[in-house]
């Protein structure tokens, strides 16, 4: 399946693709949430029970018509992993790690496709950096890597927007204000359910700035994988569904690039994961 969020006049509207449209899926039953992040708490039935209603949903939306928001518009968590990708260390010039370096965004930065990227007064060295995102279906603490592939509902397309001067040059190397500003987190266009996603660790990935690749590399090369991560990160807070976990990015990111290549208004940055589609954003120096 692929959930998405429409924007409507009624507010987000958890939708499923279906024969090239969204289907609304409340509107086809009405005891289903509205939000992709409650269909996910609401556990498996609900899943199937979305997968029903979209066969006979009446309320249908066009693509090209409508504007997506993210497909977790409001998660409690947005988890992230510093450094996974060995290639990504090494041009960083940092260690490459042997343990998950963890930060966190706040659930405001969270943005969906095509939403605009807006670049702040008070930074200059903006970057850009493709991801692969884990989505938690199943809640839980202290999960056995064994199990934790389990946990996850799906996988969708994430950009880590990165403010340098911030992350890297502030006192204390403060990742967290480098890496909130409002509208640095965009995901989607879908979440796309791990049924659909025969392995998350060999898939192409790709970003694009202005139509030139920048970044081109495939999830096989990520240092801690997706069980490994999800297990790491319940030994330390509860998982809940909708958590987001960003899971790092491969090399080519603009800071490591001579001379370096920071956004600029007007720019338009598309990321492409196989198998889950382009989340693109352009840019803008915040209004
Ligand atoms: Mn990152």
């Amino acid at each position: 399946m692929r959930l998405v969020t429409v924007l409507t006049d009624r507010g987000p509207r958890a939708c499923l693709e279906h024969d090239g449209r969204y289907v609304d899926l409340q509107a086809a039953d009405a005891r289903l949430p509205d939000s992709v992040r409650g269909l996910l708490a609401a556990g498996p039935e609900a899943l199937a029970a979305a997968a029903r209603a979209a066969e006979r949903g009446l309320v249908r939306y066009e693509p090209g018509q409508v504007r997506l928001g993210p497909p977790i518009v409001d998660p409690r968590k947005v988890i992230c992993l510093g450094l996974n990708y060995r290639d990504h260390a090494i041009e960083s010039k940092m260690a490459i790690p042997e343990e998950p370096v963890l930060f966190n965004k706040f659930p405001t930065a969270v943005v969906g496709p095509g939403h605009p990227i807006e670049l702040p007064a008070v930074s200059s060295q903006v970057d850009y950096e493709a991801e692969l995102v884990v989505v938690i279906g199943r809640g839980g603490r202290d999960i056995d890597e064994s199990d934790a592939l389990g946990y996850v509902a799906g996988y969708t397309i994430g950009h880590d927007v990165s403010a340098r001067d911030w992350q890297l040059h502030k006192p204390g190397k403060q990742w967290l204000a480098g890496k909130t500003f409002d509208t640095f987190a965009p995901i989607g266009p879908a979440l796309v359910t791990a049924d659909e996603v025969a392995d998350p660790q060999a898939l192409g990935i790709r970003l694009r700035l202005n139509g030139q690749t920048m970044q081109d590399s495939s999830t096989a090369q990520l240092i801690f994988g997706i069980a490994y991560t999800v297990a790491y990160v319940s030994r330390i807070c509860t998982l809940e569904p909708g958590d987001l976990i960003f899971t790092g990015t491969p090399p080519g990111v603009g800071m490591a690039r001579t001379p370096p290549v920071w956004l600029q208004p007007g720019d338009l940055v598309e990321v492409e994961i196989d198998g889950l589609g382009v989340l693109s954003n352009p840019v803008i120096r915040r209004p």
